[in-house]
């Protein structure tokens, strides 16, 4: 299958290297040394093994830097986990494997993509997510973890409502993403988009995802989305970039979904 890739990653700014270094430098100046700041890094619409996915894998763990991995669970198979979870074997603690949507399709007949939205009924998307909950948990056994990213980053109040109730920890959206999560349900905000951005003017967009990178950092927490099959030389570059800049600044701290709520639950 082709993929597009965004206009960004059709260059790479000359220092880009300098620039990501001042750009964490700053921020981190700007919140000052005592405050912790917390970045994640959620790769979406994993289940398929490939090279994409292995160079990623490859990159977090040479790195040691944790990432959330979203899993579709109808794409999963034996077969296919085993080759997934061998990719992440040698740090497995660096992995939180998780629930995508059931199919990963769109019900919606207008407006904005949504498997989870309106046009289905509470009955539909209980039964999706079960499904895709049994069929993530029969497969990866104790690696599954139950936090759930809808698919294009949304979501409506019956599916955040029906997540809670089935016992996830959390949901993971956009920042801004309404309804709001409801009490009880954690909501781990994305608020930097490498690979589906829709900028037309590379330098633009360059512009756009530094500033955006700088913004959340700044806010205290940096939730980083990946699409591994939108990655080309350039994108997997710039990641790379970003890594060693992260590892490099001791005030920022590389977590994943359980990380995450273990610090929530003050363990
Ligand atoms: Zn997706």
């Amino acid at each position: 299958m082709r993929h597009h890739y965004s206009s960004i990653w059709h260059s790479i700014p000359s220092n880009l290297d300098q620039k990501i270094e001042n750009i964490i430098d700053n921020a981190c100046d700007l919140i000052g040394m005592k405050d912790a700041v917390y970045v994640f890094f959620r790769a979406d619409d994993v289940a398929v093994p490939g090279h994409n996915v292995a160079r990623l894998l490859a990159l977090f763990t040479k790195y040691r830097v944790p990432i959330s991995l979203a899993v579709v669970p109808a794409w999963l198979t034996g077969p296919r986990w085993e080759q997934l979870n061998k990719l992440g074997q040698k740090t497995p603690d660096l992995i939180c494997w998780h629930q995508h949507g059931w199919r990963h399709i769109n019900h919606e007949n207008e407006g904005k993509k949504q498997e989870f939205g309106p046009n289905r009924s509470h009955d539909e998307i209980r039964r999706d997510i079960i499904n895709g909950r049994d069929r993530l948990e029969i497969i990866m056994k104790n690696s599954f973890y139950p936090v759930f990213t809808p698919p294009w980053n949304r979501c409506n109040l019956t599916t955040l409502n029906v997540l809670k109730e089935l016992g996830f920890f959390a949901v993971s959206r956009i920042m801004g993403r309404r309804p709001p999560a409801p009490n009880g349900l954690v909501d781990f905000q994305i608020n930097v988009d490498l690979h589906t951005r829709k900028g037309v003017n590379p330098i633009d967009d360059w512009e756009c995802l530094l500033t955006d990178l700088s913004r959340a950092i700044s806010s205290g927490t940096c939730g980083v989305m990946i699409h591994h099959q939108r990655m080309n030389e350039a994108a997997f570059s710039f990641l790379e970039l970003l890594l060693t800049s992260v590892v490099k600044r001791k005030e920022l701290i590389p977590v994943h979904f359980k990380d995450m709520l273990a610090i929530e639950a003050g363990c």
